[in-house]
């Protein structure tokens, strides 16, 4: 996120015993698996992508996504493709429509692009309106759905977005970000691009396989619209992210225990602040959810950053929420405690 880069260089370097839970990392970090692969190819690093790990990555992937290599599309995280998505399908007169609350990345490419933004509330339920977001801008180059959303947590049901993907404007793409969806019980829309919708499903090694530091993510799509997104940038990709990522993908295990190590702590947290009173915003299905502090929420920042808990940013929408990523068990007992005290204060 960039708040935790601006939040690091405005104070030099954390403290040792910092509650980090503003950046919806995963503090398991990459597999053991991941960290072999790694220091193995390392030596090798001399060179580009010499020995074909990228190839080998993408094809892995697609057969096990029932998905064509030519779908798929590696980057050094998702950020970038989010980012030349927007600048390849979005401009003066090719609109942007995003949910709000919602990750902020599109609607920052939009300035560059110059798009309009139309950004549309969650519904009730904290799902993206799809109906809302498809009737916001007919002439809409993209609809940028992201699911489980951040920073709410909460889910666009498939059907919502498979609706979406039927009733959209006419020249537009759908671009759903799947970047927490290991993390839910969702289904993924990658179905919808091997049947050759106007889609691109975004995904990262970031979140649950604990790479955000490592980088690699993928951007699943019909080749044409891949191809839109080349003239913008195409990096070399790390070797050593791709095959930490081989790795991630081969080890069955990964994705169905940390899901529930996860789930545990946050159904616990979650648990823990309604039974004190709190009001978490909605259902969260990921790895962060929002807090309706009832105050003004920079000031329940600053508070926690005295405890040194530090917790995710503001979106404007919401002055009085804050996002809190899962952290460790003992992270959030520390989060806890401090809230608590935080809360316990007048509000200043
Ligand atoms: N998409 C969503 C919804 C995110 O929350 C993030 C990071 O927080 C990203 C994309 C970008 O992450 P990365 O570039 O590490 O893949």
């Amino acid at each position: 996120d960039m708040a935790f880069a601006k939040l690091r260089s405005q104070m030099g370097v954390l403290p040792p015993d910092a509650v980090i839970i503003n950046a919806n990392e995963n503090p398991l970090g990459p597999c053991k698996a991941a960290c072999d692969a790694i220091a193995q190819i390392a030596p090798m690093g001399g060179r580009y992508d010499r020995v074909g790990e990228g190839d080998l990555f993408v094809k892995e992937y697609a057969a096990m996504h029932g998905l064509k290599p030519e779908n798929i599309a590696v980057y050094a995280g998702s950020s970038e493709p989010l980012h030349y998505t927007v600048l390849a399908f979005t401009g003066p007169t090719r609109g942007l429509v995003s949910a709000d609350p919602s990750y902020e990345s599109a609607a920052a490419a939009a300035e560059v692009s110059g798009a309009p933004v139309r950004k549309v509330a969650l519904t009730k339920t904290f799902a993206h309106d799809v109906k809302a977001m498809v009737a916001a801008d007919p002439s809409a180059g993209l609809i940028y759905i992201c699911n489980p959303n951040n920073p709410t947590g909460t889910i666009t049901p498939r059907e919502e977005i498979l609706w979406a993907l039927e009733n959209k404007p006419k020249g537009s793409v759908l671009l759903v970000d799947e970047a927490y969806i290991h993390l839910s019980d969702e289904q993924t829309v990658f179905d919808q691009v091997a049947a050759g919708k106007d889609l691109i499903v975004l995904r990262t090694f970031s979140k649950i396989y604990g790479m955000a530091g490592i980088r690699c993510g993928v951007a699943v799509g019909r080749p044409d619209l891949l191809a839109k997104l080349v003239p913008y940038y195409q990096n070399a990709m790390p070797i050593t992210a791709l095959a930490a990522a081989r790795a991630s993908i081969a080890d069955a295990e990964l994705i169905p225990s940390r899901k529930k190590w996860l789930a545990d702590t946050r159904t616990d947290t979650l648990a823990w602040l309604k039974a004190n009173g709190y009001k978490p915003i909605g259902e969260s299905h990921s790895n962060c959810f929002m807090i309706d502090t009832g105050r003004d929420a920079h000031s329940v920042i600053a508070g926690l950053q005295k405890e040194k808990v530090y917790i995710g940013r503001v979106w404007p929408v919401w002055p009085q929420a804050v996002r809190v990523s899962v952290g460790t068990p003992e992270d959030m007992a520390r989060f806890k405690t401090a809230f608590k005290k935080v809360m316990d204060a007048p509000p200043t």
